[in-house]
């Protein structure tokens, strides 16, 4: 049955090498099967710049995103917090396209709006102002004239702090916020949300405006991978597992 494909929050970095497995894997037995991939942020633990494109790790990667779309895939990615930075040669390098967020497809007759998800978090203020300045384009352009070594470096600093952070924020303002998800779901005709980001997968329903609508949160990537799989019948959940060895 013709279906698209849904993942995110992979975190793919040289030192989870088993989470690149298990994407590759998914690579090249799940995926060749979908009409459509669609990464929705962080598939990178983080993304320096394209010219971080050469780093061995980021070929691989790359590598299989060329070859899933040379097999007649679709590929589509969207941003991340942690992958923020991808540009065009990404998109050149991997045959895959760039996503706005949101994006309002049509999927198999149903409305789907596709999000990171991020945008959603407004119950925390910090995170949102943060946000607000990395995307302003003169800010990446700045960041971006920065030598490749000290942006790593930067990236690997704001890491460590927003770790520490994470520890002392409250759960609650990490998660959707429910008044945010009804604006936006007002705004695109209430359709069908996919999401990921927030690492708490599940299935919800919204009612705003009289309207029923459905929302999926993908999640997160580790020992095992998890993908949304919809068709015209609807969406479900997958789980990819990898058991070959190192
Ligand atoms: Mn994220």
């Amino acid at each position: 049955m013709p279906h698209s494909l849904f993942i995110s929050d992979l975190h793919l970095c040289a030192k989870q090498p088993h989470t690149a497995r298990v994407f590759l894997h998914f690579m090249q037995y799940t995926a060749p099967r979908a009409e459509a991939l669609y990464i929705l942020g962080d598939l990178f633990e983080s993304w320096a710049g394209d010219d971080d494109l050469d780093a061995p790790f980021h070929r691989q990667i790359t590598c299989a995103l060329r070859a899933l779309s040379a097999g007649g895939t679709r590929v589509f990615l969207m941003h991340g917090n942690r992958d923020l930075l991808m540009g065009k040669a990404l998109e050149q390098a991997s045959g895959a396209t760039l996503l706005p967020d949101p994006a309002l497809l049509g999927l198999y007759g149903t409305p789907t709006l596709l999000t990171h998800g991020d945008a959603l978090c407004t119950g925390d203020a910090a995170y949102q102002s943060y946000r607000s300045q990395v995307r302003e384009p003169a800010w990446q352009q700045e960041f971006l004239a920065q030598p490749l070594a000290q942006r790593r470096a930067f990236i690997g600093q704001l890491r460590a702090r927003s770790e520490n952070e994470k520890l002392r924020k409250d759960g609650g303002i990490m998660d959707v916020n429910d008044a945010a998800t009804a604006n936006l779901l007002r705004e695109h005709g209430y359709p069908r949300l996919i999401h990921g980001h927030t690492h708490r997968p599940g299935r919800h329903m919204h009612r705003v405006d009289g309207h029923d609508c459905e929302r999926w949160v993908l999640g997160d990537w580790g020992d095992t991978g998890n993908a949304l799989r919809c068709d015209a019948a609807g969406c479900g959940r997958e789980v990819i597992i990898c058991n070959s060895p190192a």
